[in-house]
């Protein structure tokens, strides 16, 4: 039955958030909780202990007979290891505990988790750590309890621990600012909004394709007779089963206080997007965390699968995720906010001269923070920014900041109306278009960096984006905090930004030639993929700015880095030996089974001795079969280049053997049997085609 009528009721019924907390704890303790939270001060055990209790008995109430503590390893999933509450008397009967000591730290024999080095596996001690700024909730049978992960010396070995850290230094140096332009905030944190796209396709279909089970995409497929030129999917009309997924997904995020609130068809035919209403960092990146992890578990009940891979289809769009991204105070502010008068509006055009500065400085940095084998499939490929990183202002933004460079004096335009028919109430124009096309783009109120593949953790670009923001604020404000005259400093700094930056702002069209060749001129790094992105994170620049903001310490640094590089060939080897087997397998069985029936066939109608041309005959029989042997040519190279790539033992050699060795072997088995497949007759093919997938939900 459907809860949706009390909605109120049902949103964030699940979780133990503030309205819980203040009901449910002891005054003391509630406001000792607050304090943590807001001003990051450390908590007792006593009051952990009361905490935990109140945690417990709600949890139980809500059906739980379990917690976990809930982490987020580098493998850019979440992980749980359930324990019940159950304690024995002695007795013979049984207690629900939960302690503090249980609430606050957990040693999950976690050693098959990337340490990247920084642990042997023969050390299994790792630890989560309560997050108490991240609400605990419940899900099936089991409390969760939002936690950080870190090794036995304390090194983080998890994507939430640099993105709180960053959070701090971002509010450190943000607050200088604000101080100097006279703000009463008490705190400033960053906001994020991620869009999320996703495929839905049947699950009979899924089942049947040993490459989607295994890898997440489909590693073999010739292009459809129809895709998504059309474009008669995007915006369309949801379809039943598709609404009635949605309506079960928004319910299960609603109860778990995940404000999901739009959703629509994509481009591509069986893709669509959710996007929820945005929240403060740490937050947001549970968030989407739990709503990936939902919409998989939702579909089953549908007879769906929900594929969140960057590539599943090849030819066909692929998904995204789109980080929206702002900085706000305690106060509601939004620090990004321009104003009727931005060109007056110091404090926001220092905000934005200090991203700019940051995007142009770290553009390795943001690029990589989008890298994986996945995203390598779209970034470029005309459905996705390019792999070059720009900042889209708009005309009004980039007229102010080159009129305060050139001190010529900004003339602000009226905005125009707009009015399409007579009685249609006419509306304001928003005083620049939207650009569709650009990787860093400035919406409004925010920047959307829409780089990120759909199955990656947003911890990634957002620990980036508030840790290099922070180091641009920081110079800032040791000038400003000098400078006897505010807002004349304050223009020089602008000036200054814009001179020196320029070059990282282009406001047309990300998706063409001319700009990839522009970009070059202007100097702007082009890095093409993951191996080519992969060195610059342990460039002397980069491991300064970490180290300097207390982000990542250098051994967590080089640690990560072998765990990227170490992931990258890793999936394109599981890509290349599912490859292997399907070919071997499935498709050369079953062109073998077509053509003995078709010479069958054709020596049968041959006898008959027919005063009749038997060339096509004879045509398709050689063309299967010079493909057939192309496809075993193809397929034993591919054999041979994953043998010696076994050999390799160095991290980034052997990431660019993959990638440069491997991935085009692989890509060679693809063309030729997705040529086969074309003239292999349907029945004998041995799993769902592109059409038959795409067009069934
Ligand atoms: P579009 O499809 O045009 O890019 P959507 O409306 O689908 O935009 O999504 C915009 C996202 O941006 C939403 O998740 C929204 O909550 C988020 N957002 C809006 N304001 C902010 C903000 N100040 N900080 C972070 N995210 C924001
Ligand atoms: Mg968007």
């Amino acid at each position: 039955m459907s809860n949706v009528g009390n909605l109120k009721e049902l949103f964030s019924s699940k979780v133990f958030n503030e309205r819980i907390m203040k009901e449910r704890l002891p005054k003391d303790t509630y406001k000792s909780l607050k304090k943590t939270i807001s001003e990051g001060s450390s908590l007792d055990l006593e009051t952990a202990n009361v905490i935990a209790n109140a945690m417990k008995d709600w949890a139980i109430e809500k059906g739980a007979t379990h917690f976990t503590h809930w982490f987020q390893p580098m493998t850019g999933i979440t992980a749980e290891k359930h324990d019940s509450f159950i304690s024995p008397t002695g007795d013979g009967s049984i207690i629900m505990e939960f302690s503090g000591k249980e609430l606050i730290k957990g040693e999950p024999d976690a050693s098959s988790f990337p340490s990247g080095g920084l642990r042997a596996t023969f050390e299994a001690r790792g630890y989560t750590a309560w997050d108490p700024t991240s609400y605990a909730f419940v899900k099936e049978n089991t409390l969760f309890i939002p936690t950080l992960f870190c090794s036995y010396g304390g090194e983080a070995l998890d994507k939430k621990t640099p993105l709180l850290r960053s959070a701090e230094a971002l509010n450190t140096q943000a607050m200088r600012i604000l101080k100097l332009f006279g703000s009463g905030a008490k705190r400033v944190f960053a906001t994020i909004g991620s869009e999320q796209e996703y495929f839905l396709i049947k699950e009979d279909d899924y089942k049947k394709r040993k490459d989607l089970v295994l890898t997440g995409r489909t590693l073999f497929g010739a292009k459809p007779p129809k895709g998504q030129e059309l474009e008669d999917h995007y915006f369309g009309t949801i379809k039943p089963n598709v609404m009635a997924y949605m309506h079960e997904l928004d319910e299960e995020l609603w109860a778990l206080g995940i404000s999901a609130k739009t959703e629509h068809n994509e481009v591509a035919p069986s893709q669509h997007e959710l996007a929820p209403v945005f929240s403060m960092a740490n937050i947001a990146v549970d968030q989407n965390q739990l709503t990936m992890d939902i919409m998989r578990k939702v579909a089953k009940n549908h007879k769906l699968v929900c594929l969140l891979h960057e590539k599943p289809f090849a030819g066909i769009n692929g998904s995204g995720k789109h980080n929206n991204w702002s900085i706000s105070t305690d106060k509601g502010e939004n620090l990004l906010e321009p104003g009727k008068n931005p060109e007056k509006n110091l404090r926001f055009l220092i905000f934005l001269s200090a991203i700019i500065k940051a995007v142009n400085e770290y553009q390795d940095l943001l690029r990589i923070s989008a890298a994986s084998a996945a995203n390598d499939h779209r970034l470029g490929a005309n459905e996705a920014p390019p792999a070059i990183i720009s900042v889209y202002l708009g005309s009004v933004l980039t007229d102010i900041l080159e009129s305060i460079e050139k001190s010529n004096g900004y003339v602000s335009k009226e905005l125009e109306k707009v009015k399409s028919v007579s009685y249609v109430p006419e509306f304001i124009k928003d005083n620049t278009d939207r650009n569709r096309t650009s990787p860093f783009a400035f919406t409004g109120n925010k920047f959307e960096f829409r780089m990120l593949g759909s199955s990656q953790s947003i911890s990634g670009p957002n620990f980036v984006l508030n840790t290099i923001v922070a180091e641009e604020l920081k110079q800032f404000a040791d000038v400003l905090e000098k400078a006897e005259d505010l807002d004349a400093a304050a223009v020089e700094i602008i000036k200054k930004v814009v001179k020196e930056n320029k070059q990282i702002i282009f406001n047309g069209n990300n998706y063409s030639d001319e700009w990839t060749k522009e970009a070059a001129k202007r100097g702007l790094l082009n890095l093409k993929n993951t191996v080519e992105a992969l060195p610059l994170f342990i460039a002397e620049k980069n491991i300064k700015l970490f180290v300097e903001h207390g982000i990542l310490t250098e051994k967590e640094i080089l640690s990560r880095h072998e765990i990227l590089l170490e992931g990258y060939w890793k999936v394109i080897n599981i890509e290349a030996l599912t490859t292997v087997d399907i070919a071997k397998k499935a498709i050369i069985p079953a062109v073998y089974s077509y053509l003995t029936d078709l010479s069958a066939a054709v020596s049968k109608r041959q006898k008959l001795a027919l005063p009749i041309d038997y060339s096509y005959d004879i045509a398709l029989i050689t063309k299967i079969s010079v493909l057939k042997d192309k496809l075993q040519g193809a397929v034993a190279a591919l054999d041979k280049a994953l043998d010696n790539a076994k050999d390799i033992e160095e991290a980034e050699k052997k990431a660019g053997f993959y990638s440069e060795t491997v991935f085009p072997a692989m890509q060679e088995v693809r063309t030729c049997a997705d040529e086969l497949e074309t003239v292999v007759a349907s029945e004998y093919w041995p799993f769902p085609t592109y059409s038959d997938i795409l067009f069934a939900v």
